[in-house]
């Protein structure tokens, strides 16, 4: 049995009213970790477990290393997690709670994973967050279970971080004959590293992130994910962070769900009928989050 859920997948009847179409949702956010992550980390992590490995790291604070937390205390398999100073205290406890050992270390990301590559032992499993094609092929199962309820779109959102996501859907649809399948690729306008490079032709490094969406902040995204808008027809869009936070709540009001702003950023498209042309079907891949409350959310909207 894989670790991760077959998770729900309904039409909204609010945001199909909102936006004049029909607008299916599904539901990862439901994932017992907060997130789509679970898919891909766990697929990668129960391979390594059968190959031997006896302890995973991962430099992630965020629902990454979270996703790697749950999967270790599945398998029984220890976890260590390094994270920069910045990361929540929420971050934090939320990784203990899953039994993993935190790690503080360095004021960057890139500090924090220098550290963690230095503890990744022969035996051990680094697990990346975004850039591995086990966790493409993980989070294709997303798209398996979209199809085997015979619900096809006409276009797809999703939102992009580092690409593994957009890479694991792309992988998906293919496997399933869905290559006619448009998918709108969000990003927020503070960490639009898809955007930059698309518009380049080649994947581009961000001179820095300015993003709330703190789980779209990846400089540089995977050279996947730019193969995937070379073989596969994708959009790339943008939303503002107010957008992206509006979308948090309004979705909470709708269907009761807190998600982060960077699964916000994908509703927020969602919500914008202007923008979603002639599809009449569009699917959302709620990807949730679970670094994100509600005061924080109202806090930032406060500062926009
Ligand atoms: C990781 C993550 C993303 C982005 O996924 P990538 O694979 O990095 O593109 C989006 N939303 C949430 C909630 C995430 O945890």
């Amino acid at each position: 049995m894989p670790l991760h859920i077959q998770t729900p997948l309904i039409e909204s009847r609010p945001m199909s009213l909102a936006a004049g179409r029909s607008i299916w949702l599904k539901l990862d956010a439901l994932q017992p970790c907060g997130s789509f992550k679970l898919r891909g980390v766990g697929h990668a992590c129960e391979l390594h477990h059968a190959r031997g490995a006896r302890h995973f790291v991962s430099s992630s604070g965020g629902n990454a290393g979270l996703a790697v937390a749950f999967a270790g205390r599945s398998l029984g398999v220890p976890v260590t997690v390094v994270v920069p100073e910045t990361t929540s205290e929420r971050a934090r406890q939320l990784l203990r709670l899953e039994d993993a050992k935190v790690i503080v270390h360095g004021g960057s990301w890139q500090e924090a994973n220098q550290l963690a590559q230095t503890l990744v032992g022969a035996n051990d499993a680094f697990i990346h967050p975004f850039d591995d094609p086990l966790l493409w092929t993980g989070h294709a199962s997303l798209i398996d279970e979209v199809a085997a309820a015979g619900c096809k779109p006409d276009a797809l959102i999703l939102s992009v971080g580092g690409g593994g996501l957009l890479s694991g859907v792309v992988e998906g649809l293919k496997r399933n004959g869905w290559d006619d399948v448009p998918v709108l690729a969000v990003e927020t306008t503070g960490a639009a590293s898809f955007h930059a490079a698309v518009e380049a032709g080649h994947t581009v490094e961000l001179p820095a992130l300015s993003s709330i969406a703190t789980s779209l902040g990846a400089k540089r995204v995977a050279e996947q994910a730019l193969e995937c808008a070379r073989s596969h027809p994708v959009e790339s869009h943008l939303v503002t962070d107010r957008e992206a936070l509006q979308a948090c709540e309004r979705f909470l009001a709708d269907h009761r769900l807190l998600v982060e702003p960077a699964c916000g950023a994908a509703l927020a498209l969602a919500y914008k009928a202007e923008v979603l042309g002639n599809y009449r079907k569009v699917l959302v891949v709620v990807c949730g989050g679970a670094t994100a409350t509600l005061e924080q959310i109202q806090l930032w909207l406060a500062a926009q």
